[in-house]
């Protein structure tokens, strides 16, 4: 079957999440995050969430075996079928490689920002909790004070957002996920942007890549 299977890398505060909401907006292709998945998971309560809940909040990651036991069930619904938009998966060289005796990948997009223009953009980052809308205090601050502009609800900050737990996150990025940038070139399926430009610039630079790379097979 041909499918269009796009992995983004980089750091925490890149702008994944971002451009994989405006990719999927534009493919009608899922954007699948796994921090959201989790996030959801500890919010609910479930057994999974109950698991990742310490773990998230200090910044490490979660267990790969868990993590593959999650895309695998999502991979697995039906909105996949023609591809899908992979933000914050893998994460590690063990994921990675689990992951491609499952599928091949057609692109793995690294968006490549400064690290003090990454702690600036994550620490002033706010979320609104009822409707999921995203701010900056300072790039794209809210209309009135810190409440959601289409909600009027208080603005919050994720527990992994604070100072001293993102830089742990950029230091396990460094660690555990900045090696599948290697992992992929070798593969021929890397492409590196510069994500410290405006979201439009970095989204027009990635649709070119996606339209070049096309569809693959997967290889079962
Ligand atoms: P994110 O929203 O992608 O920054 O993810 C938030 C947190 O969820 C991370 O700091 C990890 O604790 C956890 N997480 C998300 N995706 C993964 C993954 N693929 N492997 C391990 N942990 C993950």
């Amino acid at each position: 079957m041909s499918r269009r299977k796009v992995v983004f890398l980089g750091a925490p505060g890149t702008g994944k999440g971002t451009q994989a909401k405006k990719l999927s907006a534009k493919y009608g292709l899922p954007h699948i995050s796994t921090g959201d998945i989790l996030r959801n998971a500890v919010k609910s309560g479930t057994a999974l969430g109950l698991k990742a809940k310490a773990i998230m909040e200090r910044g490490d990651l979660v267990p790969d075996d868990v993590m593959m036991g999650i895309i695998k069930e999502r991979l697995a619904e039906p909105d996949c079928v023609k591809g899908f938009l992979l933000d914050g998966f893998p994460r590690t060289i063990v994921q990675a490689e689990a992951f491609d005796r499952l599928l091949s990948v057609n692109c793995a997009i690294q968006l490549d920002v400064p690290d003090d223009v990454l702690v600036k953009r994550l620490v002033l980052r706010r979320t609104c909790p009822s409707c999921g809308a995203m701010y900056h205090l300072e790039f794209h601050p809210p209309k009135v004070d810190t409440l959601c502009d289409k909600c009027g609800v208080t603005l919050v900050q994720r527990e992994d957002d604070r100072e001293d737990v993102v830089k742990s996150r950029l230091r396990v990025y460094v660690e555990k996920t900045e090696p599948l940038v290697g992992y992929y070139r070798e593969k021929g399926v890397l492409y590196s942007v510069d994500g410290d430009r405006d979201v439009e610039t970095v989204f027009s630079e990635i649709v070119d890549i996606v339209e070049a790379a096309g569809d693959v097979n997967d290889k079962r």
